[in-house]
């Protein structure tokens, strides 16, 4: 399997190889993401989470998720390169602030949001 650096390159060049570079200012970047994310919302439009669990072993319900995902994936890329964002150092940044934000004595279990933890915390100590 190749490294996202690889992946990056060969998205880079498929890009410049067709003059794209031109179009993709971070804002079309990131429309463009969005738009992918929500071609990836569109395969659960109006299916229960029974149906997705039912389509996950689908071969061309897969094939379509598969497709979708790395549609994000590369507009993520593209949107890293155009904001000299190191996307692995960010990803890893990002959990370590998160498991600051939801330490897990607090958050075991629940889907509640950091900001209301802090506030139930707080509430405790009073
Ligand atoms: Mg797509």
């Amino acid at each position: 399997m190749a490294d996202l650096d690889a992946i990056h390159q060969q998205l880079n060049r498929f890009r410049d190889e067709r003059n794209w570079r031109q179009f993709h200012t971070l804002k079309d970047l990131i429309i463009s993401l969005n738009l992918e994310a929500a071609e990836l919302l569109e395969l659960t439009q109006w299916k229960s989470n029974d149906d997705l669990r039912r389509l996950a072993s689908d071969p061309h319900f897969h094939d379509q998720l598969r497709d979708e995902c790395a549609d994000v994936l590369l507009y993520l890329l593209l949107i890293a390169g155009e904001s000299g964002i190191d996307l692995l150092q960010a990803a890893e940044d990002k959990i370590r602030k998160n498991a600051e934000k939801y330490p897990v004595e607090a958050s075991y279990g629940s889907s509640t949001k950091y900001t209301q933890l802090k506030q139930q915390s707080r509430e405790r100590e009073e």
